[in-house]
This record gives structure tokens, sequence and C-alpha cells, in this order.
């Protein structure tokens, strides 16, 4: 049963945090971002630091005060997401008052979505549990290879038999909807290494498959060695190989193809990224997390030190903020769009782009709306300048 702490508090401007000004919003999908890592992986760019202790409760507390003092205070949440970082690394007494502060400001609506982050070498059975108790029902766990070798080279913490306890952990924790993160195009990964990794990941029959290709990312580890010859992927061909196979074996196992990099059991997509991919709103709290609220693209100081500064002093949390135009809106809502199974309205794209798309093959409008083909969803962001 979800048992979310009380929403109660929320519209009580008794503790001088404001009133629920947001209340009556339409729902909105709210991002968490909890930065830290047992060790930062070779590949990773994300807003992550290998840092522990008492710089974790700090940005806990940090992070507390800052969703407290939302000015999107009251606004519903349809769906919640801790991100990272690896959500699941921080103590469990602080990862729940984080999300009881969210449920706080953001009451959310009858069948939120409520998703953890959770990397397999940082969770057990009591987390699982305390985790589902306190409002959790979805977890994605970034399993990313079934093959102890890849993991050591991704620098991951996890071995591949930590997946299966994990999956097993959470399905006895009560969570029915459970998300596996893999990638493709290792270095060294052949076909039928990809293959053995597909089964693996479906037999254990998550709701949800995210199948991500490795990229090289300037400023990291992977990237330098692949500069100095030392790290070498397989070729674009190969690559394009692994996807089609993945699309082949997921949809032999029922998921449906709803998002380029994205496989889900009938009602089972992400709702949390749908909304990104919609181009909707979200609210973001967190170091380094990203906004986008009324128009307004907001940015927040990504180290944890910088931005416990800045929530003490009572400065914005956000370094950046930016005004989202008409037409970088719409040209958002096309590339994001076609990312989607369902595509954009005809209405988004522009008339000689589509012509020539459509004449291409690289688009289909059967359906009334614009869907790139199985072909084009290999050139998504050339269709979509062309379309914008
Ligand atoms: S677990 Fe994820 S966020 Fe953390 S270092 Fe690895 S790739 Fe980055």
């Amino acid at each position: 049963m979800n048992q979310l702490p009380s929403a109660g508090g929320a519209g009580d401007s008794g503790d001088g945090l404001g009133f629920d000004r947001r209340a009556g919003q339409p729902p909105v999908a709210v991002y968490v971002h909890t930065p830290f890592c047992p060790t930062k992986c070779g590949y990773c760019d994300f807003n992550s630091y290998a840092m522990e202790g008492e710089i974790m409760a700090r940005t806990t507390a940090a992070m507390i005060e800052e969703i407290r003092r939302s000015p999107w205070r009251g606004q519903p949440a349809k769906t919640i997401f801790f991100g990272g970082g690896t959500p699941t690394y921080l103590p469990t007494d602080q990862l729940l008052a984080i999300l009881a502060a969210v449920v706080e400001v953001h009451p959310p609506i009858d069948d939120a979505e409520i998703t953890s982050e959770a990397n397999p070498g940082t969770v057990d059975a009591d987390k699982f549990g305390a985790m589902r108790e306190a409002g959790f029902n979805r977890v994605s766990l970034g399993a990313q290879s079934f093959l102890d070798d890849d993991l050591l080279r991704l620098g991951r913490i996890h071995v591949a038999g930590q997946i299966e306890a994990a999956v097993a952990k959470a399905r006895d924790a009560g969570f029915d909807n459970l998300n596996l993160d893999l990638m493709f195009a290792l270095p060294g990964q052949s076909l039928r290494a990809w293959d053995q990794n597909l089964r693996r990941a479906i037999g254990l029959e998550p709701e949800h498959l995210s199948l991500y290709c490795l990229t090289l990312e300037p400023n990291t580890p992977f990237y330098r060695q692949h500069l100095r010859g030392l790290l070498i992927q397989p070729d674009e061909d190969d690559q394009v190989e692994m996807y089609e196979l993945a699309r082949d074996r997921a949809a032999d196992a029922g998921y449906a193809h709803y998002e380029i990099s994205n496989f889900a059991k009938p009602d089972r997509e992400s709702r949390h990224n749908l909304a990104y991919w919609r181009a909707e709103s979200y609210a973001g709290y967190g170091p380094g997390a990203v906004g986008f609220m009324d128009g307004v693209r907001t940015t927040n100081w990504k180290h944890p030190e910088r931005y416990i500064e800045a929530v003490q002093s009572g400065a914005p949390t956000a370094f950046e903020h930016e005004s989202i135009g008409e037409s970088t809106h719409r040209l958002e809502q096309i590339m994001l769009g076609l990312r989607l199974s369902e595509g954009i309205p005809v209405a988004l794209a522009e008339e000689e782009g589509l012509r020539a798309m459509t004449s291409r093959g690289w688009v289909d409008l059967s359906s009334g709306r614009v869907v790139l083909t199985p072909d084009g969803q290999h050139f998504c962001s050339e269709v979509a300048l062309a379309l914008a």
C-alpha cells in the first residue's frame, strides 16, 4: 500500500514558508537530483561526486530547505523522480526525508508515479522495504551489463549477480514497476555479448527497459582513453546492428518501443520521462537540477558546497535562468517529441521539410501525426532540424 507521508502541512503558512500559492494548478513532474555516488564511473558526465559522510547530511538538509521554500509550493505532483548521482547511496533516512519534503510541497495525485534510480550495489531488502513503505512505487536499476568484465571496465561498483538480487529484493518489497538500464556499444563488446545481456535483462521480466548506446562525453576518462587509442567501441555498423537487435528482442518479449531508447510493457511507460519528451513543465530540486516552469529553464548550482552556500544564504539556488521563447519551445517539442512513437502533431512541422522527410521515407503520417519510421529513427536530429 502506498503510505505517503501526510500532505496536510501543505498550505499552512504558519511555518513562515509561504502559502500554497500553486494549489489548483495542473499536476507537474518533479525531479530531485541527489549528487553522490560511491565512485565515479569512467564514462560519467552527470553531476555526480564521489563523496560521503557529513557532506551528504548537509546537502540533504539544504535540499529539504530548497524544496520547502519552493515558489511552486502546493502544485500537485503527477510524477516524482529521484535521479543522480545515486539516490540509493544516501542513507535511507535522508532519502526518505527528502521525499517527505517533496510530498509536503507537491502533494502527489492519487496514481502518481514515484521513482528512484538505484544502483544494484547500494540496495538491500531493508532499504527497498522502507522506500516502498514511504511511497516510492517505481525503481530504475542501473544494471548496464550482466558481464562482470564490462562492469569492471565501466567503473561500476556492482557485479552482475547483484542485479538479479536487487530485482528479487525490489519485488519482495512490493515494487511492481521496475526499469532496467542497459548500455550497448561498450568497449570490445560483441553482438553476441549484447544479445546475452538483452536475454538476461528480459529474463528478469522488468516492466520497462532503457537501452542506451554508450556515448563518449568530453571531460571523461573514457573520452581521453579513446583519444589515446586505448578504448575502442564497436563501429557504427555494429552499433546499428546492436540497436536493431535490441528492438527485435524487446518486441518479441512484448515491450512496446515507445521512445527511441525505451521499451515498456503495456501502460508501463515512464510517465516522468514522457513529461520531458512532451516538453511539459517540471520542477527541479537539488544540486545541478534543471527545472522548466512558467516558460523559464533554471539550472541549480552544481557542486554540493556551492549549492549549500546558496541555500544557507537565502540566495537563488539556480545560477542560470533562461526564458524559453515560443520558437525555441517549438523546436524542443519537435526534437523531443520525435523520439516518441506517438510523434508530434503535423501542425508543428514546417511543410517543405515534412515533404522532404516523407519522400526520404524517414517519417510516416498515416496516424495523423508525424512519426519517425524505423529508418528515420537513425536520423532523429536531422529530421527534427528539417521540420523546425
Ligand atoms: S553511477 Fe551513474 S551517476 Fe554515478 S558515477 Fe556512475 S554513471 Fe555517474
